[in-house]
């Protein structure tokens, strides 16, 4: 191989160091990328590719970006989940010797980004950490490093709720030792999409100290203890602003697992991924971005306590009806800034002049909050507003040392206010002074000269000058004038004087600017020390901000507040927040669950399409509501407080994970009968749908049974299985309602109408019908279906010439008896039966294709 250069050397060795990164190498105007970085980096970020050393025997692939707009292909690499190391020259060109010193001095990671543009206002960026010890627990650390967030929670239910929780709390980028066990590991990533990273040596910092006195576990340390050097290791720089490290504890929360997440579409939607549509979407009406991100994080986890969560209510109610106090409150908020990243870049030393008026202007607003709130009698209130008290001393540092529109540079002074500093008004008066003898100068030399066109200028190549148009040169004494520049139409001149204020002004102008941002600096480090108290009340104000965007929502949306009185839930004329939003016409039809004491299980049928999904959906929203301390969408609510909740909702496939919908649905059923208790509720929609009819039928009647006798969850069970609602006469505490729908003229009508007892038939036809299945087709189905309901199968054998069984519910099982002809008739009959089955609008483009797929192969296989 030709042998390198030394530069090259340089980059290797570098390189070395940063094997899962992309080299962004510095070099002059560019960052550099070369080999394996190279060729990924042009085809990710669409760059040109080319080739160094064209004269070696082997060029080397490389690609740049200029300096300058580095931050956008760096973001666009980051977003796509992989990590940038900077690598720029630590000494001046010019004064090296040999290849100039560089060095890797940030590693921007998925987790780890804090530059505002690489950040999504409304939410949080975390990375986490997992631990994992001897006794079978694991330890999860979070941090937001753009907040200064951290948070530390101690798992002790095994793996299974390390990643339930950890979709929970969504995060970019997970640290984890590489003594992880594989098969972890692979679940970690095949789960999660994130960016995994590994920090193997813990070393406690002292340093940090403080941020852990309050942690008394040891496993919990260690898992703070990864994140942190893991963190310092990327950022190799100030992290002031970290905050004490705050201990979840899981079980002061409602559990909501990740299926139930996801199917309920608490943050995002299950297709889009995107906020729109989901319970997130109509909640938010905040006014900042603090508590946009707050309101997220209380959707996360919302409360048992009773105490905690008739708090919240309290304050939501005396906002709902403070109708001009809430706009005043909506006003004041929205001239507050950002205050908790903006301690995060106060404490990296990003923030420029306009930041720290904004921060003023923020500040300044918060006696006026106070004032607000203490006007609410209500001691939630009186609380808040105690607490909410400013840091006087840097609004008056502010308002004395920083101009009200400061410029965005640092460098370029125009900062700092006259007055604040006494040398820096030395250099000023003598800039000005020096400005005013030369204004003074010009009417001098007008005067003298008699050339009324006469005028001092300045530029940066000559200084200052006088110009002079040739028209008038003739009147210009001789001696005088040096000249130094000739123009077309006048001369440029200069004297001795002139010159020597000039050296006068620009020293001090040199000095002052530099005076400027030494002062800066100094004020941004006084500010510094008060980066807990601005966090402290970035907390305060987006939690206010969320109370109101509670009230502002359930006064638009007509929501009341519900009750936590015992082990009764009973909702009137509830709706289905999302549902009733996007329909916007008011049709949407509410309706009433009761669920006491003698009642734990609800088992609704009804046709396809009827709302058996949307109200089992719409409770289960509505207890999160509640619980995260909203009002909730109904006429009046008496709520249990669920410590978990649990669902199996629709068709949602688990098409990432690459796992089959049935076995989704059987670990999503196992979660749910192994953790819940009989504080929980459950949601089992159609389950058992995903196999043969007998299967399905018979593991959702045990399913039932086993809740029923061994669980006591409350329990909403929707089911196409007719035969289920029997069980309505051997379970006691489970009871059937059907959603209404009529027949008119043949055709279904769906009135979305829950009442009590079994439905009457069960629609399924209709609904293919309504499909636009071929009329024979359904006519086959009908006579079919009338034959199954008189139990009578012989009919249907015979038409097709079968003899024996009703092979076609039973898969593979009876058929290796049969002819040749007799297994095809049997598999057009299955064939048929399974496309009379399908409930189209149940399904996803994908899982029709998928169906008809499998179909296909059927008839290819002929069996
Ligand atoms: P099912 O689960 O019974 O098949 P869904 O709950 O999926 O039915 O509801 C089907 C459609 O019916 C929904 O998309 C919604 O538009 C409408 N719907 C459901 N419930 C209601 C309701 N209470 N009022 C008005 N429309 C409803
Ligand atoms: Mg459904």
């Amino acid at each position: 191989m030709a042998k390198n250069t030394p530069m090259m050397e340089q980059y290797l060795k570098i390189k070395a160091d940063y094997q899962d990164a992309f080299l962004f190498f510095r070099l002059g105007d560019f960052y550099e990328m070369f080999f394996d970085d190279a060729i990924k980096a042009a085809r990710e970020l669409e760059i040109t590719l080319t080739k160094r050393d064209a004269n070696q025997k082997e060029p080397v692939p490389m690609c740049g970006v200029p300096y300058h707009s580095a931050t956008n292909y760096i973001k666009n690499l980051v977003d796509k989940g992989y990590k940038v190391a900077i690598c720029e020259q630590v000494e001046d060109p010019k004064v090296a010797k040999g290849v100039v010193k560089r060095e890797v001095v940030q590693l921007i990671t998925p987790g780890t980004v804090i530059e505002s543009n690489m950040l999504t206002e409304q939410e949080n960026n975390y990375i986490a950490s997992i631990s994992h010890f001897d006794d079978g627990t694991f330890a999860i650390a979070y941090n937001d490093i753009s907040t200064g967030e951290n948070s530390i929670a101690l798992i002790e239910q095994g793996w299974d709720r390390v990643i339930h929780e950890l979709f929970n709390q969504p995060t970019k980028e997970v640290v984890i030792s590489s003594s992880l066990p594989e098969s972890l590991q692979h679940d970690l990533k095949a789960k999660l999409q994130v960016t995994i990273s590994y920090q193997d040596e813990i070393t406690f910092n002292a340093e940090y100290r403080h941020l852990c006195d309050n942690l008394d576990d040891e496993r919990l340390m260690k898992a703070f203890s990864r994140l942190l050097n893991y963190i310092q290791y990327t950022q190799r720089r100030s992290l002031d602003h970290l905050q004490t490290a705050n201990v979840i504890e899981l079980n002061e929360y409602l559990s909501l697992d990740m299926y139930s997440k996801r199917n309920l579409e608490l943050t995002e939607t299950i297709l889009k991924k995107g906020k729109h549509g989901s319970l997130l979407w109509v909640l938010d009406q905040t006014v900042t971005a603090m508590g946009s991100r707050k309101l997220k994080k209380w959707i996360e986890r919302p409360l048992l306590s009773k105490y905690q969560i008739e708090s919240r209510l309290e304050i939501v109610e005396a906002f709902l009806h403070a109708f001009m106090e809430r706009d005043t409150l909506r006003e004041i908020l929205k001239s507050v800034y950002d205050l908790e990243r903006l301690a995060g870049r106060i404490a990296f030393g990003n923030v420029n002049a306009r930041d720290l008026i904004q921060l003023k202007q923020s500040l300044v607003r918060i006696p006026e909050l106070q004032s607000l709130l203490m006007q609410f009698p209500e001691t939630s209130f009186q609380q808040l507003a105690k607490e909410l008290t400013i840091p006087e001393d840097i609004v008056t540092l502010l308002e004395a040392s920083i101009i009200d529109e400061p410029p965005i540079s640092i460098k370029e002074g125009s900062i700092i206010k006259d007055g604040y500093h006494e040398k820096l008004d030395t250099y000023r008066d003598a800039t000005r002074n020096g400005k005013q003898w030369i204004a003074e100068l010009e009417q001098k030399e007008r005067q003298a000269t008699n050339i009324k066109s006469l005028k001092i200028g300045y530029n940066r190549v000559f200084g200052y000058y006088i110009e002079v148009t040739k028209a008038n040169l003739h009147l210009l004494p001789e001696d005088r004038y040096e000249r130094k520049q000739t123009l077309t139409n006048a001369e440029r001149y200069i004297t001795p004087e002139l010159k020597e204020k000039e050296s006068i002004i620009l020293e001090a102008e040199e000095k002052s600017v530099a005076l400027e941002y030494e002062l800066f600096i100094e004020i941004r480090d006084q500010i510094k020390e008060y980066i807990p108290t601005i966090q402290h009340l970035a907390d305060l104000v987006s939690k206010i901000d969320v109370l109101q965007s509670f009230a502002t929502v359930s006064e638009q949306n007509h929501y009341k507040r519900p009750r936590f009185t015992g082990n009764t839930l009973q909702i009137k004329n509830g709706r289905h927040p999302v549902v009733e939003q996007v329909m916007q016409d008011g049709s949407f039809v509410p309706n009433d669950v009761t669920l006491d004491r003698n009642t734990n299980i609800l088992l609704i049928t009804g046709p396809n399409m009827s709302g058996k999904s949307t109200y089992m959906r719409q409770l289960a929203l509505t207890a999160i509501m509640g619980q995260i301390g909203c009002f909730v969408p109904c006429d009046e609510a008496d709520l249990i407080i669920f410590d978990k909740i649990f669902t199996r909702i629709g068709a949602a496939d688990d098409l990432v994970s690459g796992q089959s919908t049935f076995m989704v649905e059987m670990l999503e059923a196992k979660n749910a009968l192994s953790n819940a208790t009989d504080k929980s509720l459950i949601l089992l929609d159609e389950i058992g749908r995903g196999t043969s009819t007998y299967d399905g039928m018979a593991l959702a009647q045990a399913i039932v049974e086993y809740i029923h006798h061994h669980v006591g969850a409350k329990t909403l069970f929707s089911t196409h299985y007719h035969e289920l609602t029997a069980l309505e006469e051997s379970l006691n505490k489970l009871k059937n309602i059907h959603v209404r729908a009529e027949e008119y003229e043949g055709n279904v009508v769906f009135l979305h109408q829950i009442e009590e007892g079994a439905a009457d038939q069960s629609y399924g036809i209709h609904v293919a019908k309504l499909a636009d299945l071929p009329e024979s087709l359904i006519e086959r189905a009908r006579t079919i279906l009338k034959e199954l309901e008189t139990k009578d199968t012989s009919n249907i054998v015979e038409e097709s010439g079968e003899t024996s069984q009703l092979s076609f519910f039973i898969e593979d099982e009876k058929e290796t008896i049969s002819t040749n002809s007799q297994q095809e008739s049997n598999l057009n009959q299955k064939i048929v039966q399974a496309l009379a089955d399908i409930d189209l609008f149940d399904m996803t483009p994908l899982d029709a294709m998928n169906e008809l797929h499998r179909l296909q192969k059927k008839i290819k296989r002929g069996s």
